[in-house]
C-alpha cells in the first residue's frame, strides 16, 4: 500500500517534543472516590460527577428498570422510530427543573451546543463568545457561518462596546459557560442578562459544570443569580453532575419546537438509550431534593480550598466543585501530577489545548461521595508535589 500518512510521524513528534502528547489512563472501576489503575488503588479527584451519581443505588436501579424494560438502544433518531415515553419525560422533567416552559434532549452536551447555535444563527449573524467557552461552543460557532466576535474572559465591559460598535440589524447571540470548565469560576450572569436585554442580544447559557452544584435546588447558574426567567437559551449535559449521557437546551416552547426541525445533531442522530434517560431522571430528583448531598459537596469544596492555600499553592477564582492549581508549564505539570499519583491521588496534568499555553495546571474536582480523610490525604499528597517541584 502507497504510504499517504506518514506526515503523521512528523506530527506526533512534535506534539512530543511540546510536551504535550496524551495518553489514556485505563481505570479498572467505575467513578468512586477510590478507583483502581492497573490493580492498585487511588483516590480519585479528577472526575465530573460531583454528586458522585454515577454509582448511586437509586439511579443505578432505575437505569437497570429501563433497561430491562426497553432493552439496550433507542433503535433510531427522535424523528424516526427513536422517541419513546422516557424521552418525553425527561424532556418534561428537564424543563420543571430549569424553570422552562420546555427543553430538547440531544445525545450529548456537544451535541447540543453544536446543533443549537449553528441553528439559531447564521452567516451575516454575530456571535460574542467568551475566550474560554468549552471547545463544543467553539465549534457550534465555527460550523454556523456566522461572525465569531471573542470576548476578553467575564469582560462584561468590553463585551458592552463590541455590541454597541456594532450596528448590524442581522441576528445577535451572547455565548458563554456559567462555570467555566478549567477554571471553575463564574460567568456574571446578571451582568451579561442586563447587556442582552439593553441591546437586543439572545442569550445563551452552558450550565455544563453548574447543573447539580449551585442554587438552592441544584439546578444551576440561573437559579443561584435568580435570572431563571431571563436567559432565553440554556443548555446543559446530563452526563457531569447528572452521572449519565445526554445534553439538553431548555427555553420556551417555540425554541424548542424551532430546534426539532433545525438542529441537524437533533435531527441526525440516533437517540439516547432507555437506560441513560432513567438514570438521568433518577439522578435530577435526587438534585433537587436531597440538597443536603449539595451541602456536604460545598463543606469538602471549602475545605479543600483552604487547605490549598495553606500550602501555598496558586488556585484561581473558582466557585463550584473545579478546583485547579496552577502551574504554568507543561513539564512541571506532569511532573506534579506524577508525584500525586506516587502518592496515591490521580488527578491529571491538563496541558494545551485544553488550557491557554503556559497556563498548564492540576485541575482537581471533588464529589460528594468523597469524605473527608479522602481531603484530607490528598491535601498531604498536595504538599509533598508542591515540595519537589515548586521549590
Ligand atoms: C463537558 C462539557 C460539554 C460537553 O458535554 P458532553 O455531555 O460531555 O458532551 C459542553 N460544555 C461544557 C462547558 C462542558 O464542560
Amino acid at each position: 500500500m502507497q504510504d499517504t500518512i506518514s506526515w503523521i510521524d512528523e506530527e506526533l513528534k512534535q506534539i512530543k517534543d511540546k510536551n504535550l502528547f496524551r495518553i489514556l489512563t485505563e481505570l479498572q472501576s467505575g467513578q468512586s472516590p477510590e478507583i483502581i489503575i492497573a490493580g492498585k488503588r487511588y483516590i480519585l479527584l479528577a472526575s465530573n460527577s460531583y454528586l458522585g451519581l454515577t454509582t448511586d443505588p437509586k439511579v443505578k436501579d432505575a437505569a437497570q428498570r429501563a433497561l430491562e424494560k426497553y432493552g439496550t438502544g433507542s433503535g433510531g433518531s427522535r424523528l424516526v422510530s427513536g422517541s419513546s415515553d422516557l424521552h418525553r419525560e425527561l424532556e418534561d422533567r428537564i424543563a420543571d427543573f430549569k424553570k422552562t416552559e420546555a427543553a430538547i434532549l440531544f445525545s450529548s452536551g456537544y451535541l447540543a451546543n453544536v446543533g443549537a447555535i449553528s441553528a439559531l444563527v447564521g452567516p451575516g449573524d454575530v456571535i460574542y463568545s467568551d475566550e474560554l467557552n468549552h471547545a463544543s461552543i467553539i465549534d457550534g460557532c465555527r460550523l454556523s457561518h456566522a461572525e465569531i466576535k471573542i470576548y476578553k474572559h467575564c469582560d462584561v465591559e468590553l463585551l458592552g462596546s463590541l455590541i454597541s460598535s456594532d450596528k448590524s440589524r442581522n441576528k445577535k447571540l451572547i455565548v458563554t459557560d456559567t462555570v467555566f470548565s478549567m477554571d471553575g469560576d463564574l460567568a456574571p450572569l446578571p451582568e451579561l442578562v442586563e447587556l442582552a436585554e439593553k441591546y437586543g442580544c439572545m442569550l445563551m447559557i452552558d450550565e455544563a459544570h453548574a447543573t447539580g452544584v449551585l442554587g438552592k435546588r441544584g439546578s444551576g447558574a440561573t437559579e443561584y443569580f435568580s435570572v431563571e426567567d431571563r436567559v432565553p437559551i440554556v443548555m446543559g449535559t446530563l452526563s457531569k453532575a447528572v452521572g449519565s449521557l445526554g445534553g439538553y437546551v431548555a427555553g420556551s416552547r417555540t425554541l424548542i419546537d424551532f430546534l426539532r426541525n433545525r438542529a441537524r445533531t437533533y435531527i441526525f442522530d440516533t437517540s439516547l438509550p432507555a437506560s441513560s434517560l432513567a438514570a438521568s431522571q433518577a439522578a435530577i430528583d435526587i438534585i433537587e431534593f436531597e440538597p443536603e448531598r449539595r451541602k456536604y459537596l460545598w463543606y469538602l469544596i471549602e475545605k479543600f480550598k483552604s487547605g490549598l492555600k495553606n500550602i501555598g499553592l496558586e488556585l484561581l477564582t473558582s466557585h463550584s466543585a473545579v478546583i485547579p492549581v496552577l502551574i504554568g508549564e507543561a513539564q512541571p505539570t506532569l511532573d506534579f501530577a506524577r508525584l500525586l499519583r506516587e502518592n496515591g491521588v490521580f488527578t491529571p496534568a491538563v496541558r494545551p489545548p485544553s488550557v491557554p499555553p503556559g497556563k498548564c495546571r492540576i485541575r482537581a474536582t471533588l464529589m460528594a461521595t468523597h469524605e473527608e480523610e479522602h481531603i484530607e490525604l490528598a491535601l498531604r499528597a498536595f504538599k509533598g508535589a508542591r515540595d519537589s517541584v515548586l521549590k
